[in-house]
């Protein structure tokens, strides 16, 4: 029996439906790149699940994407015959929006009232199939799981609610229909029923979109047209690939919108032969600082997608890094267990890395606005390497910048600041807090400001991390100015004569006892200090001992 049923789509997905039908995209073509993506990802998925389950009775001969249009009836069909999807996954894929980050990003498209910056927005998160609703005012979705014998129709105008239908015997894979919205009928930009248009909009977005995208010539016993070329660009020489090509390849791995801020691209030869073509996305996703946060490499083998997400290829600091790694000496079998063994995928990873931190330092030297950009949007993620990548060190503190009180206007990189100390100056001076403000106002920073010393000021959780870690840079010590005694060069207490230290000394010692018995159950000692010029007092960490900032760290994640 089937019977429709209405359901209501999830409060967030009729929010994003809504920003979709009313359009504030200016590029309404990008709608069959999202449709085509789906497809070509149900297709890698049937792939891989033929491959791992023998028991899965599908045929894998012919996978491939096929588009039709009508224009009489003013509709056009996306075609797969991958994956499928089993009703409940219907309703929750199509009705409901899982990702990550989406209320937030509601709540801020809610907020802002700058529709440039609301599209901006909305763009890096990627609509994906409800982008469909600019072009059309009715979508069906007819579609089949592989291994089930009954088919689901979905259908909707977009708006609060949608009908799902049991269709027994539909073909196995996704159709997608849409009913083309009439107002765009008399516009030839947005014809999306002449061919000509849709070979455009395929050459343009999926061009290397590996299984063939296909549309009927229109002439009687002429086989179906090829639209795109399928070359993998990972395997192609740079010199014969445009800017274009990486640029769509990049939107469809990444699901973002904006072009990428760097492309990385080589290939291993020897023993254990790979290409890998890495792209450094211009925006931090919302998701960054998230847990279920996603790694962006995925790993083919042989040109047959592996999996996504692969963990073993990207360390966590560098997973905003998008892109395709393509080996060849890997089993098709290949599983994250394996993965996670080999020697060679460790190497692999390892030079991946070295990769893309060289391509930043690259950044940093040859293109300032690039870098400035890049480390604005995942310095702090990239921080974390200095903790969690002891190899690394060197390399990720080369080309972090951070705040200091040199200019208030600029961040500066750790070379700038060893160029600029002071004679005599051994240590490089930081101080964590909260926030900019809050630090400068703190008593530590009188002495150091009073004789000219740059401080670095940092505020992000992380740097409580690493800065109490590492070593030095460039032969300089880090040295909190907040803990155990700061010898500040070239300062009074070379000016002071002895004689005048041990009187100040005597004067002080009454009130230095008082002091230290009445404070006694909150302190270890009361010193003398030259640090300060208009506080009385501060409140200084011994040298070891962690900071404020880091106990309540600690104390948070409940250790
Ligand atoms: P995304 O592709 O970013 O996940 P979409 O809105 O494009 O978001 O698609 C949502 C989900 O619906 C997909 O992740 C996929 O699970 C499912 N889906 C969409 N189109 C297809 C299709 N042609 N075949 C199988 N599943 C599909
Ligand atoms: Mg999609």
């Amino acid at each position: 029996a089937t019977q429709t049923e209405t359901l209501e789509f999830q409060a967030e997905a009729r929010q994003l439906l809504q920003l979709m039908v009313h359009s504030i995209y200016s590029n309404k073509d990008i709608f069959l790149r999202e449709l085509i993506s789906n497809a070509s990802d149900a297709l890698d998925k049937l792939r891989l699940s033929a491959f791992k389950d023998k028991d899965l009775d599908v045929d894998v001969s012919d996978l491939r994407i096929d588009i039709e249009t009508d224009p009489e009836r003013r509709t056009l069909t996306v075609r797969d015959n991958g994956i499928g999807m089993s009703r409940d996954e219907v309703v929750g894929l199509i009705g409901t929006i899982a990702k990550s980050g989406t209320a937030e990003l509601l709540r801020t498209l809610r907020e802002s009232k700058d529709s440039e910056a609301s599209r901006e927005l909305i763009g890096q998160f990627g609509v994906g199939f409800y982008s469909s609703f600019m072009v059309a005012d009715r979508v069906t979705l007819l579609t089949r799981r592989a291994g089930e014998s009954d088919g689901t129709r979905w259908e909707s105008r977009g708006e609060g609610t949608y009908t799902i239908d049991t269709v027994p015997g539909a073909p196995q894979g996704t159709a997608v229909t849409l009913h083309l919205k009439p107002e765009d009928a008399e516009d030839q930009l947005h014809d999306y029923t002449s061919r000509a248009k849709i070979k455009e909009i395929v050459r343009r977005y999926s061009d290397f979109i590996t299984w063939p995208i296909r549309m009927e010539t229109g002439e009687e016993g002429e086989e179906a047209e090829i639209l795109n070329s399928r070359k993998a660009l990972w395997a192609r020489p740079k010199d014969e690939t445009t800017e274009e090509e990486y640029r769509e390849l990049y939107k469809h791995l990444s699901h973002d919108w904006a072009d990428p801020l760097e492309t990385i691209q080589f290939m291993a030869e020897g023993t254990f032969e790979y290409q890998a073509l890495l792209f450094i996305p211009s925006r931090a996703p919302l998701d960054l600082f998230m847990r279920d946060a996603k790694r962006g490499v995925q790993l083919y083998v042989k040109r047959v997608f592996i999996m996504d997400d692969c963990e073993e290829l990207m360390p966590e600091y560098l997973r905003f890094v998008k892109g395709v790694v393509d080996a060849q000496d890997l089993s098709l079998n290949v599983s994250r267990e394996i993965l996670q063994q080999d020697r060679h995928i460790r190497l692999m990873r390892r030079r991946l890395v070295k990769k893309v931190l060289g391509s930043v330092k690259g950044m940093l030297t040859d293109k300032p606005e690039q870098y400035d950009t890049f480390w604005r949007e995942f310095g702090k993620a990239v921080k974390e390497g200095i903790v969690t990548d002891a190899d690394n060190q060197e390399a990720i503190l080369d080309i972090a910048s951070f705040e200091t009180t040199h200019d208030p206007e600029r961040p500066t990189t750790l070379a700038r600041y060893v160029e600029r100390m002071k004679e005599g100056q051994e240590h490089i001076y930081y101080l964590t807090g909260a926030s900019r403000s809050v630090i400068e106002k703190s008593p530590h920073m009188e002495a150091l400001r009073a004789k000219g010393f740059e401080v670095l000021l940092l505020t992000d959780p992380i740097d409580e991390m690493w800065a109490g870690s590492v070593t030095g840079f460039a032969g300089k010590t880090f040295q909190s100015i907040a803990k155990g005694q700061v010898d500040l060069p070239g300062g009074d207490d070379e000016t002071e004569s002895e004689s005048e230290r041990t009187e100040q000394r005597r004067n002080f010692a009454p009130l230095l006892e008082w002091m230290t018995t009445t404070l006694e159950e909150h302190i270890k000692e009361v010193r003398l200090s030259t640090r300060l010029t208009s506080s009385p007092a501060c409140i200084v960490g011994e040298t070891y001992d962690i900071s404020p900032a880091l106990a309540k760290m600690y104390e948070a994640a409940g250790q």
